[in-house]
This record gives C-alpha cells, sequence and structure tokens, in this order.
C-alpha cells in the first residue's frame, strides 16, 4: 500500500508515521527528514535544499525527486510506503503518479491530518527546530496554502482522500488514521 501521510506543517505527520512504522510495518519515508539527513552528511543536494528550508520554501523539485526515486527502488519500498512530506505540490503528485505507474501501482489513501493553524504554530514553536521560528513558520504555511494543498484537488475523484481530524491525542489521532486505512 502506498499512503501519502498530508497536512500544514506541523499537524504530526513524523509523530503519526513514527506509530505506522512500529504497529502497520510500513517502510516510512520522510522527504524532510532525508534532506535533514543529507544536510548533516554535507552532500551537495543537502546543503542546496538547506538554503530552501532554512527560509520556509520548497526544496528544488529536481532534488526531491533524486531522493525520491533513490529511496522506492530499494526493495523495503517495493510493495508499498507511507510517504511523510511528499508529495508538496503539482509536480510532485504528478512524478509520483509516473513512477508508481511504471511499477503497476498507485496511490492508495491520502490522508488528510487537520488541524488549527494556531494551534501546530504553537507546537511548533516548542518543538524548536531551526526552521520553528514564527516568521519562518509563516512562510511555511503560506507555502503549504499555496503549493500543497492543490495537491488534494489532485486526488480528488479517485476516492483515495480521506480527512482525519489531528486535534487529539497521539493514539486517538493514530486510531482515527488506522480507520482509514484497513
Ligand atoms: P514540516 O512538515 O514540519 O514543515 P518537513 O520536515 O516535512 O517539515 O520539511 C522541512 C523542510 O524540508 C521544508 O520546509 C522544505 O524546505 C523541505 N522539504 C521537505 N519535503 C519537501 C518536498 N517534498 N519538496 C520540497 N521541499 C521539501
Amino acid at each position: 500500500m502506498f499512503i501519502i501521510l498530508f497536512g500544514a506543517p506541523g499537524v504530526g505527520k513524523g509523530t503519526q508515521a513514527a506509530l505506522m512504522v512500529e504497529r502497520n510495518n510500513l517502510p516510512h519515508f520522510s522527504t524532510g527528514d532525508a534532506l535533514r539527513q543529507a544536510k548533516a552528511e554535507q552532500t551537495p543536494d543537502g546543503l542546496l535544499a538547506a538554503q530552501y528550508a532554512d527560509r520556509g520554501e520548497l526544496a528544488p523539485d529536481e532534488v526531491i525527486m533524486r531522493i525520491v526515486e533513490q529511496t522506492l527502488n530499494k526493495p523495503a519500498f517495493a510493495r508499498g510506503a507511507l510517504l511523510d512530506g511528499f508529495p508538496r505540490n503539482l509536480y510532485q503528485a504528478g512524478e509520483l503518479d509516473t513512477i508508481l505507474a511504471k511499477r503497476n501501482q498507485s496511490v492508495d489513501r491520502v490522508i488528510n491530518i487537520k488541524v488549527d493553524e494556531a494551534v501546530i504554530t504553537k507546537r511548533l514553536i516548542e518543538r524548536g527546530r531551526p526552521d520553528d521560528k514564527p516568521d519562518i513558520i509563516a512562510n511555511r504555511f503560506k507555502v503549504y496554502r499555496e503549493s500543497t494543498e492543490p495537491v488534494l484537488n489532485y486526488y480528488d475523484g479517485r476516492g483515495v482522500t480521506c480527512e482525519v481530524d489531528g486535534d487529539a491525542d497521539v493514539e486517538t489521532v493514530y486510531n482515527r488514521i488506522n480507520a482509514n486505512i484497513q
């Protein structure tokens, strides 16, 4: 199964992904984590992407697609994946479809986790990652609304999208997500 965990910055995608990996045995792939790792390893893509992340902008699509192709080609991802932070714009969504179509696969579920912007801004500031500063957070939300939210419409009509209220404790949100992937 290919499942996309979708939602604004800070809605809890990473937290829920960790639980799903543990309990549902799905390989997890977070483009954000992959970019932070690449930055730590000081690869050219990692250093380039960090310049964008530090401003709350999306990293270049070519960098993202290189990482995505490499990752999805690994045997661990042959039969499915839990995608977190990808696709983040319409171009990436189209490229993902192309990659999966070549493998006779497709996106099975898009789980849209929803939480009020005021609540997640507070969560992010408490988390305190370098890109969790108020003005950068505001830009990430703007980019989310402009570039990422339209991805939901892209999947409309395929019967794969569902919405989950993410303003609850971690277990409750997990149960809500799980109810949508049975
Ligand atoms: P969050 O969802 O909390 O904003 P992520 O860890 O998913 O954080 O991503 C951090 C940063 O990495 C983003 O702000 C962006 O710069 C970059 N990034 C992650 N995934 C993508 C992607 N699919 N396309 C472009 N940039 C990305």
